[in-house]
């Protein structure tokens, strides 16, 4: 297929910070960017040559999507698989709405990642009250998730028994759910492939991730383990890609245990949070992939430029009264990079923005970011 060139226009379904970073990167490029969100204050609004303000279904917008855009993209999994393969028929649209619908599954996604011959932790598939009258100690300890619609830890509810099990299915409303082994982790980490085609795919460093409460805390990269255990991460991933038949940036979230295996955890069909390292330390950052993977141009090289660190910034730094945080110190270190979202209402746990900090080992990066976040 011939490549899309600039100055076509590129859609996104979707207009948070992901889209906005995708909308820079287009722009950057020389593209045009056709938004749609149904928030009229879209943090990638503000960057978008063309914002359509309506819902993700809005047939009207679906239709204008397809008919002036060269190719379209999403920000984020949720989005109607339904809607992808309908625009499929009038535009080109990666990653595919098949590869979405995976994404959006747990379950489909977890039976996806074993046949594609790697791990995750071991999983009871729970679609009917039936399916959670079976013997569970396999799944003990475990973490019930509701199949559909969880992020940052949410829908989430950890089980010691199989009573509390089979009270919380219930209390989840009797929705799809997996029950998961919990797992002792040592440590989380990603790693993010951008695939054209089987013979053109590209993998980023592996980061090291930590959470709070559930969501993306601080990434530090490289991850602080054996090298030959990132391979076999990025070879997981490119794997997985393939198996998927996978066209733009696939992200897979890895556990590292005790014993140093790795378990795949879940996969994002867009680029991640754990991969806003690359904005400031990779010679291609994670949007230019996606632009460059929805036009079918080479992916660009991954290569890290330096040891970096990336906090995220939570509305839990801005003050209770309303006020920004303290910006100068952070604002003008000259190894750090702020990068904010736009968005208007800082709440606690919304993700406002993040900084990149780069310094000569990953340990001194990480030192140095949690002091700088300290001057907040
Ligand atoms: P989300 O879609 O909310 O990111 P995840 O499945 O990634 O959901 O779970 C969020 C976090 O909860 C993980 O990053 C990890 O820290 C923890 N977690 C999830 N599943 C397990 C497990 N099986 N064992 C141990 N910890 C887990
Ligand atoms: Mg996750």
């Amino acid at each position: 297929m011939a490549a899309i060139l600039p100055p076509s226009m590129l859609g996104i379904l979707g207009g948070g910070q992901l889209g906005r970073m995708f909308a820079v990167a287009a722009k950057t490029m020389g593209y045009r960017v056709t938004v749609l969100d149904p928030d009229a204050n879209a943090p990638a609004a503000q960057f978008a040559d063309v914002h359509l303000c309506a819902p993700f279904n809005d047939a009207a917008a679906l239709k204008t999507l397809a008919q002036t855009c060269a190719a379209v993209t999403t920000e984020f999994e949720n989005v109607n698989a339904d809607a992808m393969r309908e625009l499929a028929r009038t535009t080109r649209v990666s990653p595919s709405g098949d590869c979405v619908a995976i994404a959006q599954d747990r379950i489909v996604e977890k039976s996806w990642i074993n046949k594609a011959g790697l791990p995750t932790a071991p999983y009871l598939a729970i679609e009917s009250v039936e399916d959670i009258q079976v013997e569970l100690s396999p799944y003990l300890p475990g973490i019930l998730k509701t199949a559909r619609l969880g992020y940052d830890g949410k829908g989430q509810v950890r089980v010691s028994t199989a009573e509390e099990a089979r009270a919380a299915y219930a209390n989840l409303g009797g929705q799809a759910c997996v029950l998961e082994k919990m797992l002792e982790l040592k440590l989380e980490v990603s790693a993010i492939v951008t695939r054209v085609s089987s013979a053109q795919m590209a993998v980023f460093p592996v980061a090291e991730n930590s959470h709070e409460n559930g969501i993306l805390d601080v990434s530090i990269v490289p991850a602080r383990i054996a090298p030959a255990l990132a391979a076999s991460a990025q070879q997981m991933a490119q794997s997985l890609a393939e198996a998927l038949d996978y066209v733009g940036v696939l992200a897979v979230e890895f556990f590292v245990l005790a014993d140093d295996s790795l378990v795949v955890n879940e996969i994002a069909p867009r680029p991640h949070n754990s991969g806003h390292y690359t904005l400031t330390a990779c010679l291609t950052d994670q949007f230019q992939q996606q632009v460059r993977a929805m036009c079918g141009l080479l992916p660009g090289r991954t290569d890290l430029l330096s040891p970096v660190v990336m906090v995220n910034l939570l509305g839990d730094v801005w003050k209770e009264d309303g006020r920004e945080p303290n910006w100068d110190v952070l604002a003008e270190a000259p190894n750090a990079q702020l990068h904010l979202y736009g968005k208007k209402q800082a709440r606690p746990g919304r993700k406002m923005g993040h900084f990149n900090v780069m310094a000569a080992t990953a340990d001194e990066a990480l030192e140095q970011a949690e002091a700088l976040k300290d001057t907040l």
